[in-house]
């Protein structure tokens, strides 16, 4: 049984009068890759800001491997990696100068080229953020969480508007950095990266966990209930006749 690493309590969150998170409760685990799915507004990035401690939180607790929230925010910062602001790219930095300027502010060293390349970037090292592709620019933003040797990363939609190759790239550095140990927190819109990527997902509604399990037992929770596509499923879809077509090569230079 793997330890629990982050365990979040009856957690609230109001804006003035509005109810945003009404009273959630769930677990990660050590090393899974646990996926927050829900509509927009359903309360996700409010819930994960909290326990990044970027955001206060109206009622609740919160432990991060064993830190208390309220009373160890700065220790937490320490074992957490989030993605930082593009707005804090600066604009004449390549990213070998922006990953020493972040880890200064980590007060780490880090060897940038090697990072880089953990993320298949070390091509691009001299260049700026600005000149990369949409799955280079992501790969960068995820490599960024990486800086202080973090055992959680927090990913907020992470493949957004890539193409289906890069989307498959970001899936197979996602696996990868879970592989290394490290506890990958992620939201996403995309049903089938959730299936792929994650061990268990939290589905969030107007403000509430409406459903948390494995993405297999949550299907087969729907199948028995008799539930059948309307339409017989075909072998393959349009995704795979486009990779099929255009191959699983990455297409950015
Ligand atoms: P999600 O990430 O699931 O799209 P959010 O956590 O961003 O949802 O937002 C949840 C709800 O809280 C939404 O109705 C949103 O409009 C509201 N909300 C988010 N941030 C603020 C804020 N700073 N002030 C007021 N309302 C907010």
């Amino acid at each position: 049984m793997s330890k629990v690493i982050i365990s979040v309590n009856n957690l609230v969150k109001h804006y003035g009068q509005f109810e945003a998170v009404k009273g959630i409760s769930f677990d990660v685990l050590e090393g899974e890759i646990f996926g927050l799915l829900g509509p927009n507004g359903a309360g996700k990035s409010t819930t994960l800001e909290i326990i990044e401690t970027l955001r206060d939180k109206t009622a609740g607790q919160i432990t991060v491997d064993g830190l208390d929230l309220d009373r160890q925010p700065n220790e937490i910062k320490k074992i957490i990696g989030v993605q930082l602001q593009t707005s804090g790219f600066y604009p004449g930095l390549n990213l070998m100068e922006l990953i020493d300027l972040f880890a200064g502010l980590y007060n780490r060293t880090v060897d940038a080229r090697e990072l880089l390349k953990s993320v298949n970037l070390e091509d691009k090292a001299k260049n700026k953020y600005k000149e990369l592709s949409g799955g280079q620019k992501q790969r960068f933003s995820i490599a960024t969480t990486l800086i202080n040797q973090p055992r959680i990363i927090f990913l907020d939609e992470p493949t957004t508007g890539l193409d289906p190759q890069a989307r498959r790239n970001l899936w197979d550095l996602i696996l990868h950095i879970r592989q290394q140990g490290t506890t990958v927190i992620i939201t996403t819109h995309y049903m089938d990266e959730a299936e792929i990527l994650c061990d268990r997902i939290a589905i969030i509604d107007s403000g509430k966990i409406i459903a948390l399990d494995t993405p297999d037992k949550l299907i087969d929770d729907l199948v028995a209930t008799g539930f059948e596509r309307p339409k017989e499923v075909k072998k393959a879809n349009l995704e795979d006749v486009f990779i099929n077509l255009t191959g699983h090569k990455l297409r950015e230079g």
